[in-house]
């Protein structure tokens, strides 16, 4: 249900939240620009309860939140959320670029492609340190030594860093070291992931598994809101289709169907989708048609020697092109790069 506030006094809504949670509920007070909302979440069953709260005279109305996804929706919040993670800031104006390796491979690697990063107006440097592959003999990542040269060469860069934690586990290590924590395709499902990722202050970047529906998708992002994280990147990075001439199919339509949906920022990874260097800046330049908060791309000084991901990668000059390709389109659509 959602408590609309008809004030915006502090003691008010302190009341408001005190007697949610004792009927129960989670309390979770969004602060809109027009109007404080309290979305009280938790079993649906008797939830008719929370109507007595309209007596208050501080309350003005109280409705049913309609939707599966509450604090994931518009309902609660129509105006689009701005994740800032450091100096970086996705959604609502603010387009967003996520740049850097798959793999994080060396600290001559990752401080050259930080550098490059950084010289070609990326907002924000990605690397894996722990790799979710999908053969045990792959390549699996430098694990904590790989967290610390990202975490160094995106602050000798000045860039915030993004990486993948791919179990609850490693979660409070791995906030530790990254500025925003990234959720795996293979594991957009792992429940007790989201909930982890959930209690961390970290803002957190949520991958489409690659046969979920939008749907479900949302409904993770609620898993990590519940949990009291706010600060969530929704990202579509291609499904599984009957094609076989890309590595997956970008569902550029998830990003309008998203952004009606939902306040949260919509990424595009215009690299896992496609699987080829070439085809990147061409999605990229429609993400941002479409709409979309930003893109996730991989860059690789060399993509030939690259320990992962080397054929999806853009070289240097094809990043500073995208780069140059996506400026008047951002600037179109009425945002900032
Ligand atoms: C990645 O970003 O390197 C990655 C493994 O992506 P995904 O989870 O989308 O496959
Ligand atoms: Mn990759």
């Amino acid at each position: 249900m959602i408590i609309v506030m008809g004030s915006r006094e502090q003691r008010d809504v302190d009341n408001v939240v005190s007697k949610v949670e004792q009927l129960g509920y989670k309390a979770h007070v969004i602060l809109g620009v027009e109007r404080t909302v309290v979305a009280a979440v938790g079993d649906e069953r008797d939830k008719q309860r929370l109507t007595a709260l309209e007596s208050l005279p501080y309350v003005e109305q109280v409705v049913p939140i309609l939707k599966p996804f509450k604090l994931a929706g518009r309902e609660v919040k129509s105006e689009s959320s701005v994740v800032e993670c450091g100096s970086a800031k996705i959604g609502g104006k603010h387009f967003g670029v996520v740049a850097g390796p798959c793999s994080v491979e060396s600290r001559e690697q990752i401080n050259e492609t930080a550098a490059i990063c950084k010289q070609y107006g990326a907002h924000m440097l990605r690397g894996g340190a722990y790799k979710p592959r999908t053969s045990p003999y792959s390549f699996q990542g430098l694990e904590e030594e790989g967290l610390k040269l990202l975490k160094e060469a995106g602050q000798a860069n000045g860039l915030p860093v993004v990486t993948e934690v791919i179990t609850p586990d490693n979660v409070p290590l791995v906030a530790s070291y990254a500025d925003m924590l990234q959720i795996g395709a293979r594991n957009m499902q792992n429940y007790g992931l989201l909930k982890a990722v959930g209690k961390v202050k970290n803002p957190v970047f949520l991958k489409r598994g690659m046969a979920a529906t939008i749907q479900e998708l949302l409904m993770c992002a609620e898993y990590i809101l519940s949990e009291g994280n706010p600060n969530v990147i929704l990202c579509e990075r291609g499904i599984r289709t009957f094609e076989t001439e890309t590595r997956n199919t970008l569902d550029i339509q998830a990003v309008p169907v998203l952004k009606k949906y939902t306040h949260l920022p919509v990424v595009i990874d215009p690299s896992h989708s496609t699987g080829h260097w070439d085809l990147v800046t061409p999605m990229a330049c429609a993400a941002v048609a479409a709409g979309a908060d930003g893109i996730m791309v991989e860059v690789h000084p060399r993509p030939a020697e690259a320990f992962s991901d080397g054929p999806q990668s853009l070289k240097p000059d094809n990043f500073a092109d995208l780069m140059k390709r996506i400026k008047p389109l951002v600037e179109i659509m009425g945002k900032v790069l």
